[in-house]
């Protein structure tokens, strides 16, 4: 074989649905040197990086830290710690990752109840109290707060009342939602939730950022089964980020160096500039892609500041759309999921990607690509529409 030749991947602009662009200051982490995991400078990095997750997640849960691999880490992490076999949980599937929540409570021999709506919609605390009514005794309910795979937003506060009523955990998948928009562990009661690092965190992925409260500890400290995953195994984890430092496995160092040096680049931000940003240039993206006659594709008044999803016109050819923007304009969307392959785009305006520059240059390359399609549009409706939602800002 022939010796491969250095990378030198393209600078591309990341509005799909994750990986976001990172920050500079970010990369630069990733390239300083190694120190052991159980160095000093480590230990401190390790207990920053806590604090600062307590900070993102508005919790003063001890048990806050970043699992190491992606969202999908963080995800198993939450219920396999927290389900035993023959346990009750309860899911709301209105999308792919409510879908893989299922899969892995089968997989902890729990029995799944699923509530489901059409993907794209919500659930409202109906629909819960009718999935509670229909079981004996949940350990666990499970939502996801922002569907990447169709940009809906799913309330939370007026949920977590109930699943405490029913004397069930809440839990939540804080994936796409965690630095895009508000989130708060502990003013809400959400008992346990989990993240990942390359969406609004604007991180490389691969660390998965946990926080869980009392109760949820209580549950996992009091299981009568061995936690089926060695790997994810709280009660051992959290001996490794904790006091005692109980050798684990090896924390990935550059990435979590990474995650320090991005949650300081939103604590310097702050947490209501960041979701006022994020909600800003939503509106910008979807006044264009309303004025450019692309409707969103969420329910109205349920629709994500960091994932628009939008419906792609008849006659139009999704790959070949996606392509150009690639090839074109350096510009990454996200294709439909599942059901919604070839029925939407994702765009994603997630941590570093949500800029004005970045809304203003998809609007106009989706305007000419639309164009060279067939597809008829007034030529700077888009991009006009957007400047006028900022000028009003
Ligand atoms: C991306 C995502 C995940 C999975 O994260 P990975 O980092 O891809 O493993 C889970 N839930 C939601 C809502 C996501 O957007």
């Amino acid at each position: 074989m022939e010796t491969a030749g250095e990378l030198a991947p393209s600078a591309r602009i990341l509005l799909g649905p994750g990986p976001s662009n990172v920050h500079p200051r970010v990369l630069k982490t990733l390239s300083t040197p190694l120190v052991g995991h159980l160095d000093p400078e480590f230990l401190r990095v390790m207990e920053e990086t806590k604090a600062l997750l307590r900070f993102v997640f508005q919790t003063k849960n001890a048990l806050t830290l970043p699992i190491s691999g992606t969202g999908s880490a963080g995800m198993e992490a939450c219920l396999v710690n927290l389900i035993e076999p023959g346990d009750e949980v309860i899911v709301g599937v209105n999308g792919v990752f409510g879908t893989r929540m299922v899969d892995i409570v089968e997989r902890c021999g729990a029995k799944a109840i699923t509530m489901e709506v059409p993907w794209g919609n919500v659930f409202t605390p109906n629909h819960l109290q009718d999935a509670l009514n229909s079981c004996h005794r949940p350990k666990l309910v499970a939502l996801v707060h922002a569907e990447t795979s169709t940009g809906a937003w799913q309330p939370l506060e007026e949920i977590a009342p109930l699943v405490h009523q029913a004397g069930a955990l809440f839990v939540v998948d804080a994936v796409t939602s965690l630095g895009g928009c508000p989130l708060q562990i502990d003013a809400w009661g959400i008992d346990a939730c989990y993240s990942g690092t390359q969406k609004c965190l604007s991180c490389p992925p691969g660390l998965a950022p946990v926080t869980f409260n009392q109760a949820a500890l209580d549950v996992i400290h009091e299981r009568k089964t061995k936690v089926q995953s060695w790997y994810l195994d709280l009660t051992m984890i959290e001996k490794y980020w904790g006091e005692e430092r109980v050798y684990h496995h090896t924390a990935p160092v550059s990435m979590n160096y990474a995650l320090r040096e991005a949650l300081r680049l939103i604590q310097e931000e702050g947490l209501e500039a960041r979701f006022r940003r994020h909600q800003r240039n939503h509106m910008a993206l979807a006044a264009g892609l309303n004025a450019l006659g692309l409707p969103l594709a969420a329910q109205e008044g349920h629709r994500l500041w960091m994932l628009n999803s939008v419906t792609i016109p008849p006659g139009i050819d999704d790959a070949a759309a996606r392509r150009q923007l690639l090839e074109n304009y350096n510009i990454e969307i996200g294709a439909g999921l599942g059901p919604l392959r070839g029925k939407i785009w994702r765009i994603g305006l997630m941590g570093e990607s949500s800029t004005r520059s970045n809304v203003l240059l998809a609007l106009s390359a989706l305007e000419e690509i639309l164009q060279k399609q067939g597809y008829r549009v007034t030529p700077g409706a888009g991009v006009g529409a957007a400047q006028a939602v900022y000028a009003a800002a």
